[in-house]
């Protein structure tokens, strides 16, 4: 486990050495953490690694440590027991009461950690997912990172909000074999409301991608009392009016687990309710 001060030794290194591509620097993410043997992030046995940083902000994320692009540390208060001296340190709390997130991860140990499990995405057509936190927030160190994945003979997956410029786009779509698209809500007003930006990028992406015959499964997550009923109903009939398939669309039950990191990275918890009703908290 790396300690606060290797974090910190590592991470200076980090900063004052970010991916060069085509000559000048390009934004790199700390990573949140690496999933294996995945088998809901694309197709067969997959590893999933999650960066940190994401441009919308849902009222209803169940990751909200991926969403500041910086470091952070939660301390899990039913866990702690209230030392006289806080070491704000994950690796010498006494009780795991902290949680550390963000850490640099460079390319090639990306691809060295993939290649670990590549017996069983060969055995089950499976491969590399890079999810987040949202990957083209960092598109072209996402894209430097496919080729990578590439080289080495890696089905790739991207999990996104579609939520980036059409360069983005057009970079990632020849390394990418699979797109695994959210699509939040189809009213651009609740799109608004509910994760801070509009739908209109995020539509013509889709668009774009459909248009070039790219394999792509899109998941709708289904917000009682936020994005069901009509939306729900005006999202289902924007999809197939694209023409993509039924098995071609995904439609995610919402929990509202993720409560307790809110409040253990001292954030305001936003999330709705599971149930219709009274949103509680969250800000309008
Ligand atoms: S070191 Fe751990 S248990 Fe002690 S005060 Fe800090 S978070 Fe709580």
């Amino acid at each position: 486990m790396t300690t606060r001060k290797e974090f910190i030794t590592v991470s200076a290194a980090f900063a004052v050495a970010p991916l060069f591509a085509g000559g000048r620097a390009v934004k790199t993410p700390l990573m949140l953490d690496t999933k294996r043997m995945a088998i809901y992030d694309g197709p067969g046995i997959r590893t999933t690694f999650f960066v940190k940083g994401c441009p919308l902000r849902c009222i209803w994320c169940h990751n909200p440590e991926s969403i500041s692009a910086k470091p952070q540390t939660a301390r899990f208060r039913h866990l702690c027991r209230r030392c006289a001296k806080c070491t704000m340190d994950e690796a010498t709390c006494p009780t795991k009461a902290l949680k550390f997130y963000g850490k640099p991860m460079s390319i090639d140990a990306i691809v060295a950690k993939a290649m670990e499990d590549k017996a069983f995405y060969d055995e089950s057509g499976g491969g590399v997912t890079l999810s987040g936190g949202e990957p083209l927030f960092f598109w072209e160190w996402a894209a430097e990172l496919f080729k990578a994945l590439k080289a080495k003979g890696l089905h790739t997956c991207l999990d996104t909000s579609l939520y980036a410029p059409p360069a983005a786009i057009e970079a990632l779509l020849p390394l990418t074999d699979m797109w695994l698209a959210d699509y939040k809500a189809e009213d651009d007003a609740l799109h608004q409301k509910y994760t801070g930006v509009s739908n209109r990028v995020i539509k013509k992406n889709l668009e774009r991608i459909l248009a070039t015959g790219a394999k792509t499964e899109v998941r709708c997550l289904v917000v009682p009392g936020c994005t069901d009923g009509d939306d729900l109903e005006a999202r289902r009939r924007y999809l197939s009016s694209l023409g993509i398939a039924k098995t071609g669309i995904v439609e995610l039950e919402y929990n509202d687990y993720a409560r307790s990191k809110y409040l253990a990275l001292g954030l305001k918890d936003t999330m709705p309710p599971k149930v219709a009703g009274n949103h509680g908290s969250m800000s309008n």
